[in-house]
């Protein structure tokens, strides 16, 4: 009988699209996924350390595991990856347990994980491996895509840019660009796979420089990815604000099946924090910028990644966040309070010194104005028809399926035909009108002639 995986993400989507290429390798070396975790001889926790709380889960998830292992007698091979594993390397053995990590992998390894698996079966010592690799290939069509519609592909490991809160330098080193060529084949290979929704990943996308075409910037290589039979449409996270070029801008414009949607970090609408965060960006520079994107593409949604009580953020700082948000309008946000990070910038040169009262009082404000201009937003969508890619089949209710605009909202509708199964729509593009809107999610109805056009044989 087949040996069985269960592999479990943190974090963001460079980790789950981490997570599909080691479960590719386990595939290849005959293991079978489960997600059973009493039916799992490998466990791999693929861990995010971006932020305390997101690190604190590896540790909560160790102690489940013990207690599993207690209850049961089982023993699975455990491996640590990602960017814990990366920056605790052989301390994490130490810091946890007598021996229930048998793997410690880092970020750079993860090719490295079907032998270390099988050496763990035989050993009775743990292996760690993070050791930094400048090699950013990959065989090509060996990631276990999770995802029935959208195909992560990675076009930039690492990044060189040293945002004082951020461990992502350290964690994932430095910036290595993956050759065009095989970014091309992964595109074509998740195409004819059947996704129709390309997500092209990098910590700084919009960087991207071509090892293998000296000629081809991020915004030629939209342009070459648009080309490719089957891709419907293409997303790309995360860009920075200061590499956001014209040539970008007039890409997003001109190529119709990249979408209407950019996720632009700011981090912080003070400039005086942006310059101790060191984002190499002012408030009026991301203002402007968001100006000429909107003159460019009056239907573009924006959202941001927003960060609360960095050192020295006075309440006039914190204001100035508040301000910029309602002047940016952002469809969607993600927002955290600061926390140290080891090796950082910060925690180098700043005390953390905003009180977690303060801190939680801020959050909270931020997240209620935008939680307003989300609804706000949302609600000039109910009656008019937006173009829906179906990728979520009965997650509340059977004849319930979900998907995306182009713009990122998310869009709940009842199946169009109740005699067909809701599985079967996901793939489709179908025109939905919308009847409701709430600040998360909207709710609708197929359009008529949806059926016809979603390329059903119902109609
Ligand atoms: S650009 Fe800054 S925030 Fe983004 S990954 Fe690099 S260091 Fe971190």
């Amino acid at each position: 009988m087949a040996r069985k995986y269960l592999i479990e993400t943190f974090g963001c989507q460079m980790n789950v699209h981490d997570s599909e290429r080691m479960a590719g390798l386990l595939d290849q070396a005959g293991y079978e996924p489960t997600d059973d975790q009493h039916d799992a001889d490998v466990i791999v926790i693929n861990t995010c350390s971006v932020r305390e709380h997101a690190e604190d889960k590896l540790y909560t998830r160790l102690g489940e595991l013990r207690v599993l292992g207690e209850e049961t007698g089982r023993r699975p091979v455990v491996a640590v990856a990602g960017c814990v594993a990366q920056q605790e390397g052989a301390a994490l053995l130490k810091n946890t347990n007598g021996g229930l990590i048998d793997i410690v992998l880092g970020t750079q390894r993860l090719k490295m994980l079907p032998l270390l698996v099988e050496q763990a079966a035989q050993a009775p010592f743990a292996s760690v491996d993070i050791s930094p690799m400048d090699d950013v290939s990959f065989p090509l069509g060996i990631a276990h895509r999770a995802d029935p519609v959208r195909a992560y592909v990675t076009i930039i490991e690492g990044c060189n840019d040293y945002c004082a809160f951020c461990v992502v330098p350290y964690t994932r080193g430095h910036e290595r660009m993956r050759a065009k060529a095989d970014i091309l084949a992964d595109v074509a290979e998740a195409a004819a796979t059947g996704h129709p929704e390309v997500q092209l990943l990098g910590q700084i996308v919009n960087h991207y420089q071509a090892p293998d075409d000296p000629a081809c910037d991020f915004a030629q290589l939209l342009a070459e990815v648009h080309d490719i039979r089957g891709v419907e449409r293409i997303r790309f996270a995360s860009p920075h604000p200061r590499h956001t070029s014209d040539r970008l801008i007039a890409a997003m414009r001109d190529l119709p099946n990249v979408c209407n949607h950019m996720h632009l970090p700011v981090q912080s609408g003070s400039t005086r924090v942006l310059a101790a965060m060191r984002r190499r960006h002012t408030r009026e520079e991301y203002l402007d910028l968001v100006a000429q994107i909107r003159k460019a593409i009056p239907d573009v949604t924006l959202s941001t990644d927003m960060i609360v009580g960095f050192p020295g953020e006075t309440a006039a700082d914190f204001d100035d966040t508040l301000s910029l948000v309602e002047t940016v309008q952002y469809h969607s946000m993600f927002s955290f309070k600061y926390s140290v990070r080891p090796n950082t910038l910060a925690s180098k040169r700043f005390v953390d010194e905003v009180d977690e009262a303060e801190k939680t009082r801020r959050i909270v404000a931020l997240q209620a104005l935008q939680r307003g201009i989300q609804a706000r937003l949302n609600e000039r969508a109910v009656g008019t028809t937006v173009e829906v890619l179906v990728d979520t089949a009965g997650r509340r209710r059977d004849a319930e399926v979900s998907g995306r605009t182009r713009g990122n909202a998310v869009v709940s509708f009842p199946v169009p035909d109740s005699g067909t199964d809701a599985a079967t729509w996901v793939g489709r593009t179908v025109p939905v009108m919308i009847r409701r809107a709430g600040p998360h999610t909207l709710w609708g109805e197929a359009a008529p002639g949806a059926l016809r056009q979603a390329g059903t044989d119902c109609a």
